[in-house]
């Protein structure tokens, strides 16, 4: 996707609240510090809307509007050890919410740090897509902080971890040195057909 403009338009606490559809969705999820906010901005290259991973954006669900017509979703992290369990189950409200409810979401992007086998709420929220019937792609971040040889390893690792849930399309990616980004634009692009 090749991206000329980029808008925080919304930031959603109430799953009622969902703007209007646009022509195209896709969503990205991960733990917070899997590099979520870093892989945005990589992707939204005009970078008119940062984004950021500070407490307060990082509990809505955020829309942003790419092209005029396309929204790219980022969607609250989770696996904060701190979180109260009312927190907890505010999260768990939403995304069910948007999982189950919004009928134009076309992939989620599943982040999981490239470094370490997927951890507990990776494998949740795998489980939980599979569950649900919604469509999801992998994306392994921060690739540049593991060797090539450590690299090949951790990603057979998980895909054999996460092959107990089905087979699915991986991305290996850094957002610090820009690998894995043209292929995941292209994807995008093949995606939500433009
Ligand atoms: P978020 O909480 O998932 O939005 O994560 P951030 O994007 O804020 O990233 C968390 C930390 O990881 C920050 O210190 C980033 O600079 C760092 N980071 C994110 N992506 C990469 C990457 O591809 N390579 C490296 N080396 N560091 C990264």
């Amino acid at each position: 996707m090749l991206v000329k403009s980029a808008e925080l338009v919304k930031m959603v606490h109430n799953i009622d609240h969902l703007p209007e559809p646009m022509n195209g969705e896709i969503a990205f999820a991960g733990r917070s510090n899997v590099g979520k906010s870093s892989l945005l901005n990589r992707l939204m290259t005009k970078k008119e809307a940062r984004v950021s991973s500070k407490p307060g954006k990082t509990r809505s669900i955020n829309y942003y509007l790419i092209n005029k017509k396309y929204y790219y979703v980022d969607l609250p992290g989770y696996g904060f050890a701190s979180v109260s369990k009312t927190e907890k189950e505010k999260w768990e409200n939403l995304m069910e919410g948007y999982f189950t409810g919004r009928e134009e979401l076309q992939m989620v992007f599943v982040l999981i740090d490239h470094r370490h086998p997927p951890q507990k709420m990776d494998h949740m929220m795998v489980s939980w897509l599979k569950d649900l019937r919604v469509p999801f792609t992998i994306v392994l971040t921060k690739m540049d902080k593991l060797k090539k040889n450590e690299r090949m390893k951790m990603f057979n690792t998980i895909k054999s971890e996460l092959s107990y849930y089905g087979n699915y399309t991986y991305f290996q990616t850094s957002s610090e040195k820009g690998e894995g980004i043209n292929e995941l634009n292209k994807y995008i692009s093949m995606i939500i057909g433009n």
